[in-house]
């Protein structure tokens, strides 16, 4: 997908402080921190929502869950942490590739 940033810095066109990668997601600090840790998990493939979700891409969205849970505490989450998913535009989805953030290291307020 041309343009698109998330794309970009899957492919590593793009510097980003990566905090994990393998074949199918990355997972990269968010350059505007909301709480004191902020990471983005991004699939590699391109798609906006979870509208856009068939079998395929529901699994692959699975095992990014798994791989979240599996890293929870190498990436200083083990008090616990939040996943945010914003799809569109009443959510404020500013970067249109799907993409999980983890929220953590702090109290988060609701
Ligand atoms: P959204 O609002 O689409 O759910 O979230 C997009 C997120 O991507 C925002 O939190 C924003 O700070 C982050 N972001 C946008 N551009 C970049 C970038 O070039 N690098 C990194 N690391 N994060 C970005
Ligand atoms: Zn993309």
């Amino acid at each position: 997908m041309e343009n698109c940033i998330f794309c970009k810095i899957a492919a590593g066109e793009i510097a980003s402080a990566k905090v994990y990668e393998d074949e199918e997601i990355v997972i990269f600090k968010d350059i505007e921190p909301k709480a004191k840790i902020h990471l983005l998990c991004v699939p590699k493939e391109h798609f906006a929502t979870v509208a856009e979700l068939d079998e395929g891409r529901a699994a692959l969205l699975g095992r990014a869950l798994q791989k979240i849970g599996a890293l929870r505490d190498a990436l200083g989450l083990s008090e616990g942490f939040r996943l945010v998913v914003n799809q569109g535009e009443n959510a404020g989805q500013t970067v249109h590739h799907l993409h999980i953030h983890i929220l953590g290291g702090e109290p988060l307020a609701w």
